[in-house]
């Protein structure tokens, strides 16, 4: 047996001729790439009787080394490696591209669910799609956002050709896939797989420039991009066709599985588990019924019993624009022999039920895919308390009537391996320096914490590392945004996709009133840093604006040397899982402020709590749970809660005008996004739709908070200045995040829904 550094060697050998010391950081890259790729395929496949499948039109994995190299158990030694070399693993990591295969928090459950998954050592694959150029690239030209296509497969990747190959047929024209996997290996256990399909005449030259691309070639732009732009018919056709085209080919995928373990398909619920991620694969059921009538020769009433039984649904969000509504006519165009199915399934609801809410097809003919969920599957899930408490007693409460058993919570969670052991290595080692290495596989141990919550020398620790990983971030922020950050100042950050119910407008009218000050002479005691990151998707105009505002407003405040002494503005380019990873662990105030009962979840905010941030809130989501955890004096709620909010939309009683005329600090702070000051720098168009939007509709409710958001961040900047209040409060944080590990989530998934093993 070679050991590591033999076989690394032997490696650069064979691929470039060269010793490690010898070899550029790139090519030293794919061949520690090769390395890692070698010793997972050398692990054994997780196996059983029962497995599950997670269907996602996303995964957002993030860079994979490090990870990998962690689970494998083999980081440390590597890192030695390559540093007796005179080389430096952490460069090498920036060498890998991080895949662009989701957009937010959806997609990143969904790859730390296939962590936890593999982790936990349960069998469960995750499908998906293989988008070359995935999301998009943004970048920011004259305070705007453009889109850019975001290539990140190179020659030598994560994935591999299984030689898998499956006919997939629309209603006009038929398509071959191809097959990649990609190993994902459980932190001290085996491998499952992520399965990504590609079409196999798929031709990256139709992007031209942008990301605009012809719309109606299918065969050549079906895997190009994630949520092209469904603004138009043909955009909205694309998306069908995607969708089918992952349901298609996972349910073939799936049935052979069935059929090599010999598996009587009438009973293949007690073989698999399909775990449906939003409402995007939702066509796995009819498909599934299909097939079955078809090919298997069942019947309809057996093929529909038995799909019933392994299909299972998460809902994400209660926005409407995101519960899927496809009119029956485009299904009809894309895959016709859906159609005859899913006219079945609605009429089998139909005969049973007369309320116009619960119906499949409703009256203009539109297929309502959350609604097949619900009725075909054998679980609804929400992700956070207080989301599925608001699924069950007004969004879907019409259906939680009619299946009571079938609704239960599954709160989000996040992988330790990748928030805690991969991005902050520091404060990973502490912890297992103070508490031990029990936390790494049961988080719930990071609870041993609070017995030192009175020892000076471990708040002084925490702290201490905090520092420094707020340096690197400066260091990081320096080179990529040519931005001089303060260590010394407080570092408040949000980063999340742009939306108006996350309110960034709301952090930026909060900013534009601490300008106001300091221009007003009122300095404060400490400098501040306000630190975003977001892409917003290319058709949301208000989101453009939005991120058009904090771009214009990061030029004003930065380059005026009145105010940059006391505050800074940065808004990253081009937030991905690898910023993220920089910036959670540098933050001392995490952003969580989206309007109450709007926000599912979150993920973001348990990783800046586990990171020792202290989190600015309102009651919504996972920020509700956190609030239970740490208590009144750990956190910093704020804002209207979901009752509240949920009772303003039934009245129509909330008129953002009346908040802005009757609060002078509202009306100067929104009054100045049309000031000639940030007309100097920005666009009349932008900045004034953004400003009519705030005045004249704000569906959104910022205003409604915003008195309440300024006094409470006032009174956590003044308690930062206790820095031992404040550590205490990082320390109750890391403490208590152990509750959203996703093994713990993944546990319950298995426990509650799946029953594998
Ligand atoms: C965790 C994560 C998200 C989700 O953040 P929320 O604050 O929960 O919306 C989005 N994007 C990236 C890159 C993430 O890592």
């Amino acid at each position: 047996m070679m050991n590591l550094e033999q076989q690394l060697n032997e490696l650069t050998g064979k691929m470039y001729g060269k010793t490690i010391a010898a070899c550029t950081d790139a090519q030293l890259y794919n061949s520690v790439l090769q390395l890692t790729k070698d010793q997972m395929e050398a692990k054994p496949v997780i196996t059983g009787k029962k497995k599950v499948y997670y269907i996602s039109m996303e995964f957002l994995i993030g860079k994979l080394l490090s990870n990998n190299l962690i689970n494998l158990g083999i980081y440390e030694e590597l890192n030695q490696i390559l540093t007796k070399n005179g080389k430096s693993l952490a460069v090498i990591e920036e060498a890998e591209p991080e895949p662009s295969l989701g957009n937010g928090g959806l997609g990143r459950l969904a790859a730390c669910f296939l962590d936890s998954i593999a982790t936990l050592g349960l069998p469960g694959d995750g499908i998906g799609l293989n988008y070359h150029f995935g999301l998009f690239k943004q970048v920011f030209k004259e305070c705007l956002q453009k889109a850019e296509k975001n290539e990140w497969i190179e020659e030598n990747s994560w994935l591999t050709d299984t030689g898998t190959r499956f006919e997939v047929a629309f209603g006009d024209r038929k398509v071959t896939s191809v097959l990649y996997d990609i190993d994902v290996i459980g932190y001290e256990n085996g491998c499952n797989k992520l399965h990504l399909f590609d079409v196999e005449s798929v031709d990256e030259s139709l992007v031209k420039s942008g990301i605009d691309f012809d719309k109606t070639e299918i065969e050549k732009n079906l895997t190009l991009f994630l949520y092209p732009d469904d603004s138009d018919e043909a955009g909205n056709l694309l998306r069908i066709y995607q969708e089918y085209f992952m349901v298609s080919n996972g349910a073939q995928l799936i049935i052979r599985e069935l059929k090599e373990k010999g598996c009587d398909l009438y009973h293949m619920d007690e073989y698999v588990a399909i775990q449906i991620n939003d409402t995007h694969p939702t066509m796995v059921i009819p498909e599934l019924i299909r097939i079955l009538t078809w090919d298997e020769g069942f019947t309809m009433e057996d093929a529909v019993n038995v799909v019933s039984k392994t299909c299972a649904y998460t809902n994400h969000t209660i926005l409407a624009e995101a519960l899927e509504k496809w009119p029956l006519a485009y299904i009809e165009k894309v895959v016709p022999q859906l159609v005859p199915i899913i006219k079945e399934l609605s009429a089998r609801v139909a005969k049973k039920y007369t309320d116009e809410k619960v119906q499949i097809i409703d009256k203009e003919k539109r297929v309502h895919m959350a609604h097949i969920d619900i009725h075909y599957g054998y679980s609804v899930n929400g992700v956070a308390a207080i989301h599925t408490e608001i699924l069950k007693e007004s969004e879907l409460n019409c259906f939680y009537k009619i299946y009571p058993e079938k609704f239960n919570n599954k709160t989000n969670g996040i992988t330790f391996r990748r928030w805690l052991l991969s991005c902050n290595r520091e404060l990973a080692a502490f912890l297992t320096d103070t508490i031990g290495d029990g936390y790494k596989k049961n988080a719930d141990e990071l609870e041993k914490l609070l017995e030192k919550i009175d020892d000076a020398a471990v708040l002084d620790a925490i702290e201490e590392i905090k520092k420094q990983k707020k340096e690197a971030l400066a260091a990081y922020i320096q080179e990529k945004e040519g931005i001089t950050l303060d260590t010394n100042s407080i570092f408040d950050i949000q980063v999340k996709r742009l939306h108006e119910y996350k309110r960034q407008q709301m952090n930026a009218l909060y900013i534009i009133h601490k300008y106001l000050e300091i221009k007003a002479g009122k300095k404060p005691v400490r400098p501040m840093t306000f630190i975003f990151g977001a892409k917003a998707a290319p058709a949301y105009v208000i989101a453009q604006d939005i991120i058009h505002l904090l771009l214009v407003m990061s030029e004003i405040i930065n380059n005026d040397p009145e105010v940059s002494p006391y505050m800074k503005l940065v808004m990253v380019e081009n937030y991905n899982v690898s910023y993220a990873e920089k910036l959670i662990p540098a933050c001392d105030v995490s952003e969580q402020i989206s309007l109450a009962s709007k926000e599912a979840s979150g993920t973001g905010n348990m990783k800046f709590m586990l990171n020792g941030a202290v989190t600015l809130g309102t009651s919504d989501g996972a920020n509700v749970e956190i609030h239970d955890l740490v208590g009144d004096d750990n956190i910093y709620i704020f804002g209207e809660d979901s009752d509240t909010v949920i009772e303003h939309y039934a009245k129509a009683d909330y008129v953002s005008k009346d908040y802005y005329e009757n609060s002078p600090v509202i009306k100067e702070a929104v009054d100045f996004i049309v000031s000639k000051k940030a007309l100097a720098v920005g666009h009349k168009e932008n900045l004034e739709r953004l400003y009519k939007e705030l005045l004249n509709k704000d569906w959104f409710m910022t205003l409604l908070d915003l008195e309440d958001y300024i006094a409470v961040k006032d009174k956590m900047f003044a308690d930062y200045e206790d820095r031992n209040k404040w550590k205490k409060m990082m320390l109750v944080n890391i403490a208590k995040a152990g509750f959203f590990s996703s093994d713990r989530t993944i546990a319950e998934y298995n426990r509650d829904i799946w029953h594998l093993n």
